[in-house]
């Protein structure tokens, strides 16, 4: 019987390796500018996930040196007090990078709220001007969880150059700023989507296989192609039979690791790498505003 299992990419440890690489340049780098980077999270309303993704991203802040501008308004906040605390944020010379923690209620507009951040500011990577230099090519934030996967791929130097990616999704969060990065690295890229037909004739020719979709083990084994390297970034809630609540990906690990040469696990992977690319955006933007 062949037990050979894949090689577990652990996003965990890249991201704790990078957060001390962050600490120590914020370490050399604070003195000389006179102050540590900054990074205002804006969440608005009471949302007990939002919450908990704010908790853990001031947490990283703290340990990493960089100062939070935590902003919180109640549920019921305007558009218009919201644009008038995005444009202080823009102006605040301590503040290097400036997120509006999403979902935001109903009465608001994100689109627009996102839009009014400065670009160079942009910890998340959203705004169209940097959307625009993604798909150009040019150096700029970028958003963060497509770029968490990328810096797992170069971690374990996975070569991308002429390999065939699949990315399944194409939300503007992840399956597309995914795709231009990995065309950006030179491998040939196929996005699939819901009205993709026989997806699994697609995943199966994927050297490299990336699934962000939000659906409980929907990559299975029979859809992937023997030594494929698998990247698992959806995060999603399940009860199991004895009720127990736990967070599983989009791939059906179980099975798939015996079939991939490489794979992410959920919890993990690629979700504790988000937060680690964000402080990275934070400490990018603030190096660049004082031209360091
Ligand atoms: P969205 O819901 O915005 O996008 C999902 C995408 O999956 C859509 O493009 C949709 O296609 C596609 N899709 C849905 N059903 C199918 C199907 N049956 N076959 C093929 N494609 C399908 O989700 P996000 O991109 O925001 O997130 C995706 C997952 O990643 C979620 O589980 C989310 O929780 C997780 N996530 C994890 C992060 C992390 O830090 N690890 C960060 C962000 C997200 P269509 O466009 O046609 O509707």
């Amino acid at each position: 019987m062949d037990t050979t299992t894949a090689k577990i990419l652990d996003g965990k440890a890249l991201a704790q390796k990078i957060h001390a690489e962050l600490q120590q340049q914020i370490e050399t780098l604070a003195p000389e500018i006179g102050r540590p980077p900054g990074l205002a999270v804006v969440m608005v309303g009471d949302n007990p996930a939002s919450a908990a993704y704010v908790r853990n991203k001031e947490k990283a802040c703290a340990q990493v040196g960089i100062a939070s501008f935590g902003k919180h308004l109640p549920t019921e906040a305007t558009q218009a007090e919201l644009e008038q605390l995005i444009a202080e944020l823009n102006q605040d010379e301590r503040v290097d990078g400036i997120l509006v923690q999403l979902p935001v209620p109903q009465q608001l507009n994100a689109v627009t709220l996102l839009n009014q951040i400065d670009p160079d500011k942009d910890a998340d990577g959203l705004h169209p001007m940097n959307m625009g230099r993604l798909v150009r090519g040019e150096s700029g934030l970028r958003s963060c969880t497509p770029a968490g996967v990328m810096r797992i791929l170069q971690e374990y130097d996975i070569p991308l150059s002429g390999k065939h990616a699949v990315v399944v999704g194409r939300s503007i969060l992840v399956g597309k700023p995914q795709a231009l990065m990995l065309l950006e690295a030179n491998a040939t890229v196929t996005i699939a989507h819901s009205k993709s037909p026989d997806l699994a004739a697609i995943t199966r020719n994927a050297d490299i296989l990336i699934a962000a979709v939000g659906r409980a083990k929907m990559i299975t084994a029979d859809m992937v192609k023997p030594g494929a390297v698998v990247i698992d970034v959806g995060i999603n809630r399940v009860t199991d039979a004895a009720g127990k609540s736990r967070l599983v990906g989009d791939v059906d690990f179980e099975a798939v690791v015996n079939v991939a040469s490489c794979i992410t696990p959920v919890p993990g992977g690629v979700g504790a790498m988000t937060v680690a690319m964000l402080l990275d955006n934070t400490v990018f933007s603030y190096r660049r505003r004082h031209g360091k």
